[in-house]
């Protein structure tokens, strides 16, 4: 045992009114307030480890109690073997009934699991994508859950993936160091932004040396085909332009909608139907090609995305750095990835997603998929300024974050004045 432990665990519930400025509008969230269910963990020789859930607003609360609920796991503990302290939380027998593996209890089990990641690599004084990147193989696979993963991943094939992409890490380490980790810009792309700031803001993405914005789609077809002609304009016929349509469509509808876009020439086609259909995106994926569908940030589970992989049913997997089960259970995807070849985009932007999943993509180019070849992070520029550590973008890409930790940490400030209902932003509103 170490010399040290856990002795308390604060909880927040912190709300940006983001809705007033349609910030994060799509077809499916028109008017979101960008949320975090916090939580502080803190130890009796004075570190602390920051983790969040991220909501949309209403709810916030429910995530926050549910957070609440594992503190029985972290007091008295340490940030040691995160494997073992993961798989405790994700199979208590009780609190498991409220999944399991999904929803509002593994959103909580993930904040808990990332703050005692940033608890961890704040004690090392290494940034997460370090920490997790200089671990051995043996070491990794020791993080991962297999549960239910045999037919399409074992340990031992984990292992052998792993070893593989050990090949050159210092290599990649450095070359992270210097040049960051390619970028892609959302902030364009919302609904509820009219032409002329979607134009002036595809010229700010190329200005900034962006390689791939994305729309939203999927509430208007007129509107959708006048919003991604002016973006095209823009950007020129060749610039990769995704487009996300947040779940808004049955397959048939899906389907039908993709190609009366295809004119356009989509990069890929995101959450085109829900995010539980298995076969429905495979179906979509089928008759859309030779276009892509990406999908993931609501994706629950590591099974889930499993089935998509056999499935055929994504050609570009989006994790989320706050739904899944934290870090550990990230990891067993990004294996997953990368045992079916496919390139791991994760969703970012919300609040505080793109400082931690820049952690996940960093460390899948130095341990996992050793290339970043087809792959971008998603960035979206709202709220960094609220982070102790918030992302570097520079040229269109992450620079690799320095400072120990996972980059999850508010500033004090911040979690004061968002404070739901009684901060100052929501006292007077
Ligand atoms: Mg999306």
């Amino acid at each position: 045992m170490s010399d040290y432990r856990i002795v308390a665990v604060e909880t927040h519930d912190i709300r940006f009114p983001t809705s007033l400025e349609l910030d994060g509008s799509d077809a499916m969230n028109p008017d979101p307030d960008y949320s975090a269910a916090y939580v502080v963990l803190r130890t009796d020789d004075g570190f602390e480890g920051h983790g969040f859930a991220f909501t949309i607003g209403r709810g916030n609360d429910v995530q926050t109690a549910a957070i609440k609920a594992l503190e029985p796991y972290v007091i008295g503990r340490d940030a040691e073997d995160l494997g073992a302290l993961y798989k405790e939380m994700v199979w208590d027998s009780q609190l498991r009934w409220l999944g399991p593996e999904k929803g509002v209890m593994h959103m909580a089990v993930s904040a808990v699991v990332n703050a005692l990641w940033d608890l961890k690599a704040k004690r090392e004084g290494k940034p997460l994508w370090l920490l997790l990147g200089e671990m051995s193989p043996e070491e990794i696979v020791e993080l991962v859950d297999f549960s239910y993963l045999s037919d399409a991943l074992t340990r031992d094939e984990a292992l052998a993936i792993l070893r593989k992409g050990a090949v050159g890490k210092a290599e990649r380490i450095a070359r992270l160091k210097e040049s960051g980790y390619p970028a892609y810009t959302t902030s364009p792309g919302w609904l509820g932004y009219d032409d002329d700031k979607l134009r002036r803001l595809c010229k700010e993405a190329l200005d900034d040396g962006f390689t791939q914005i994305k729309l939203k789609v999927g509430a208007d077809l007129e509107d959708d085909v006048r919003r991604f002609k002016v973006a095209r304009e823009v950007c020129g016929p060749d610039f990769p332009i995704a487009i996300d349509a947040n779940q808004r469509w049955d397959v048939g509808a899906a389907i039908r909608w993709i190609h009366a876009l295809s004119e356009f020439g989509p990069h890929w086609v995101e959450e085109p139907t829900s995010p539980d259909d298995v076969l429905g995106h495979a179906t979509i994926a089928r008759a859309i090609a030779p276009i892509k569908v990406a999908t993931g940030e609501h994706v629950q589970n590591r099974m889930i995305f499993k089935q998509m992989l056999q499935a055929g049913s994504l050609s570009y997997l989006q994790l989320d750095s706050a739904r899944v089960g934290g870090v550990n259970e990230n990891i067993a995807i990004l294996l997953l990835a990368a045992r079916f070849g496919v390139p791991v985009c994760p969703h970012a932007g919300g609040v505080g997603l793109c400082e931690l999943v820049q952690h996940l993509s960093m460390f899948d180019f130095v341990a996992v998929a050793g290339t970043m070849e087809g792959r971008v992070i998603e960035y979206v520029d709202h709220l960094h300024e609220h982070f102790v550590d918030p992302v570097v973008i520079e040229q269109g890409r992450y620079a690799a974050p320095s400072r120990p930790g996972f980059s999850a940490e508010m500033r004090p400030e911040s979690i004061a004045a968002h404070s739901f209902p009684d901060g100052e932003v929501w006292r007077n509103s």
